[in-house]
């Protein structure tokens, strides 16, 4: 079976099959679908794809599943079904994290609802003398964290919490975090299917979630700390409207409000 073939069958549970392929190839063989399109494929990866497509069409479960890999910021990531998929518009959120880290020479920042570690090992990373927090309720998304950070070599202290209950105040400059922000009546996404709900669902209206996570935060930062988090654009308006604090709204490259910036003042 050739590239051509493997793409029809993807095509069938997956609207980017190509991307998909490119995800696989990415991971598994530090390939990309340029790259086998220009050069061809071996039969040892032919065959590897093979298998992979053919547990995603009859499972439907997502490539990065299967692997137990994904890719963020350039790095891969252990990933299994008790954590979110990264998403590349979470990248927007680490950027913009990463920008106002630098400006305000951040010396401690918490990222809340960790997931598989994502953004607090990548500004672990990327900020190598700030002292780096995460969070997270469930222990099955902290092993995968842990996990990440051991494989990559990140001083991240992971601490099991319930959201900022465990902080007290004047504690960190930034708290950061992309939390569930999906609402009970948001149209369904088939490709969230397989993903923690409470990774992904934040209340009936969607940003219950975020609005006490604002709240909380409020206290535990210092003055003129900032609130970073990624939020829904379909519901943002509404959230930002409730929580009444001077804010900045960044958009992603599809043009949808995606990261909100609130300063303590
Ligand atoms: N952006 C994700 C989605 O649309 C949701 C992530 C989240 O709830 N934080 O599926």
């Amino acid at each position: 079976m050739g590239l051509k073939n493997l793409l029809e069958e993807l095509s069938r549970v997956s609207p980017n099959p190509e991307a998909e392929i490119d995800t696989i190839l990415k991971l598994e063989f530090s390939s990309s679908l340029v790259q086998a399109k220009v050069s061809g494929l071996s039969e040892h990866e032919i065959g590897k794809l093979e298998k992979i497509v053919h547990e995603r069409v009859s499972s439907g479960r997502p490539v990065q599943y299967i692997l137990g890999k994904a890719i963020f910021w350039e790095r891969i990531f252990y990933v299994n079904e008790s954590v979110l998929i990264p998403r590349v518009e979470t990248e927007i959120l680490a950027e913009k994290t990463l920008e106002i880290a630098k400006e305000i020479r951040a010396r401690r920042i918490l990222d809340v609802g960790t997931g598989s570690g994502i953004i607090a090992i990548t500004l672990k990373e990327e900020l190598p003398d700030v002292k780096i927090f995460a969070t997270d309720v469930s222990e099955k998304a902290l092993r995968v964290a842990h996990r990440n950070a051991q494989l990559l070599n990140a001083g991240v202290t992971f601490i099991q919490c319930d959201m900022l209950s465990c902080f007290g105040e004047n504690t960190f400059d930034i708290i950061v975090s992309n939390p569930p922000y999906v609402g009970e009546s948001d149209p369904f996404e088939e490709y969230r299917k397989f993903e923690p709900h409470i990774a992904l669902y934040g209340g009936e209206k969607g940003y219950e979630f975020s609005l006490k996570l604002v709240r909380q935060a409020q206290n535990r930062l210092k003055k003129r700390g900032y609130v970073i988090m990624e939020v829904n654009p379909f519901n943002v308006e509404y959230f930002v409207e409730s929580i009444n604090l001077k804010h900045k709204i960044y958009k992603d490259f599809n043009g949808l409000k995606r990261v909100l910036v609130i300063e303590n003042g």
